[in-house]
């Protein structure tokens, strides 16, 4: 369809408009709604598309209250939409407020700039010029005072009011706000450094700072590595007793409770378990693949990358590698055009008998229970199993860059289960796994998917309320690895990161509790 054709989708969190859902979105919507108009022949729009993306990567929490959306003007029956809105060049972006009417054609960001920072200002800018009716799943962004703090708690049934003191230019105050508007039990406020009262009262010395305020009116200083947006955010969202809303509030009983038909296994939350591991390898290898009668053609490659990598670079116990290293052996001395699931299996439960080889039955999750049966298990392991595998390729100075993520690239277009995740990532795959020259680069790429993927997800129903979906590493597990741009923007120091992930994943570091 032409909505395929342009620049984005909707994985992008980007609502795709076209000429038939145009009024629907736009007109007397709850949020306000950011619209670029592009055309997908257009240089600039092509060159500007990374950097929408990443705002919108960048805001998603904002959603309720201010989405973003485009449409491609270069599709024909989108002309007319785009020349009822007097669009002339490329890219233009318009904002219209909340509750627009159907003859709104939007207020224009004229000379917009071409980063996400710049961006975000212009649109917490267009936020504030609403008169009413204001976004009603936006909280107030002006700044708060004394009188209004003294009968917060009365009016407010929440269990923190985080305040942040800034200077009127900073933005840090309104962005924390709206980063925790889906949020449950908190509200943020910003102080300006000249509300006197306040700043002596708290002692406030620093800007921007970040304070906690209670019901019975203590407070205490937020403690940040660095006195930042995405510090601050992180941070308040993380904090007891806050929950995503509409979120059940996790229950710490939950876990213990024996409703997920096992005994709770307690376990470390900042390490790796061989548990998950071996299970991951038993549900993969009897279960996942089990529903393949018969490999042939790319499945036969793909299942042979997976094995091959398995057994080269599986850091598990003797009797699990001795396994993997046979069931290679096997497979790769096959010269048949096709293998059964029948005769694999035989080899995984060892028929043949090679000594001291086997791969325990059954799954034994441990660092990736769920709160419910339904939640995480599988599809943690393999996240895990495949971060152990590139750390471990590359600290064997295994010989190809792209060997472990091919191997995992076939294994889930070919055989994972969760078709829409497998789409999904093989996308991935085509867009950048080229860009993959070092064995380094390779345990950061997959990592840096990942945290797309957990963007994506965080919220989504198939999120553990006990295991938010969170950029990852937190800066309790690495404060090394966040920093901040000059511009005040968030970074990653991959270099940190790099060597966060190759201790974090590496043999060494294995847990071997619960293992049979
Ligand atoms: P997971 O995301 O499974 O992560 C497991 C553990 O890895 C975490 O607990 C954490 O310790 C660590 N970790 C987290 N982030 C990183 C990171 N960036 N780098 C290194 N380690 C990290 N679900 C969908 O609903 N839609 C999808 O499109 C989708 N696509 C998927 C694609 C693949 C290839 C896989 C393997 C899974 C996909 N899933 C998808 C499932 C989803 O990503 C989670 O695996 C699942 O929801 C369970 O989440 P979790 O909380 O256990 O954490």
């Amino acid at each position: 369809s032409s909505a395929e054709a342009g620049l984005y989708t909707a994985s992008d969190q980007i609502q795709v408009l076209t000429l038939e859902n145009v009024d629907s979105v736009l007109v007397n919507s709850t949020a306000a709604i950011v619209v670029e108009f592009y055309a997908s022949w257009c240089g600039h729009c092509i060159a500007f598309s990374p950097v929408y993306k990443s705002l919108a990567r960048d805001i998603k929490e904002w959603k309720p209250a201010v989405d973003l959306a485009a449409i491609d003007c270069a599709v024909e029956e989108n002309r007319k939409v785009c020349t009822g809105f007097g669009i002339r060049g490329y890219p233009t972006i318009k904002f219209f407020h909340a509750y627009s009417k159907g003859d709104s054609t939007g207020l224009a960001f004229g000379g917009f700039p071409r980063e996400v920072r710049g961006l975000r200002q212009r649109i917490i800018d267009a936020l504030e010029s609403h008169e009413d009716p204001w976004p009603p799943a936006c909280p107030p962004l002006e700044p708060t005072s004394q009188a209004e703090i003294d009968i917060f708690f009365e009016t407010n049934s929440v269990e923190y009011l985080a305040l942040i003191f800034e200077d009127s230019k900073s933005y840090i105050g309104r962005e924390v706000t709206l980063d925790l508007l889906q949020y449950d039990n908190i509200a943020v406020r910003r102080v300006l450094s000249t509300e006197e009262a306040l700043v002596a009262k708290l002692g406030v010395t620093e800007f921007p700072s970040c304070y906690l305020y209670y019901p019975g009116g203590n407070f205490t200083r937020l403690n940040v590595h660095i006195e930042a947006r995405t510090f601050y955010s992180y941070a308040l969202q993380r904090l007891h007793g806050v929950v995503r809303s509409g979120k059940p509030r996790p229950v710490t009983e939950d876990l213990q409770r024996n409703d997920t038909e096992e005994a709770w296994r307690p376990f470390n939350r900042s390490m790796v378990y061989m548990a998950d591991l071996e299970s991951a390898l038993h549900y993969s290898l009897r279960v996942e693949l089990s529903a393949h009668p018969v490999f042939k053609g790319e499945t036969l490659n793909a299942l042979k990358s997976y094995i091959s990598v398995l057994a080269k670079y599986f850091p598990g116990r003797p009797v699990v590698v001795n396994l993997l290293k046979s069931v290679d052996s096997w497979l790769q001395d096959h010269t048949g055009a096709e293998v059964s699931y029948a005769a694999l299996r035989e080899q995984l439960d060892n028929s043949g008998q090679v000594p001291d080889a086997a791969l325990p039955e059954g799954v034994r999750w441990v660092g990736c229970q769920g709160s419910k049966p339904y939640f995480r298990r599988y599809p943690c392991g393999v996240w895990t199993l495949f971060h152990v595998l590139t750390v471990q390729a590359q600290s064997s100075a295994g010989s190809e860059p792209q060997e472990v993520l091919q191997a995992m690239a076939g294994y889930v277009r070919n055989f994972f289960g969760c078709r829409p995740c497998a789409e999904h990532f093989s996308n991935m795959v085509q867009e950048s796994l080229a860009e993959v020259h070092s064995l380094s680069i390779a345990v950061l790429w997959l990592w840096s998917r990942h945290n797309r993927v957990n963007n994506r997800l965080a919220g989504a129903p198939s999120e553990d309320p006990h295991f938010p979906k969170i950029q990852w590493p937190p800066p309790e597990l690495c404060s090394g690895c966040h920093g901040v741009k000059k511009s005040g923007e968030h970074s990653w120091n991959q270099e940190q990161v790099l060597a966060f992930l190759l201790s974090h994943f590496s043999s060494d570091s294995l847990l071997t509790d619960y293992l049979e």
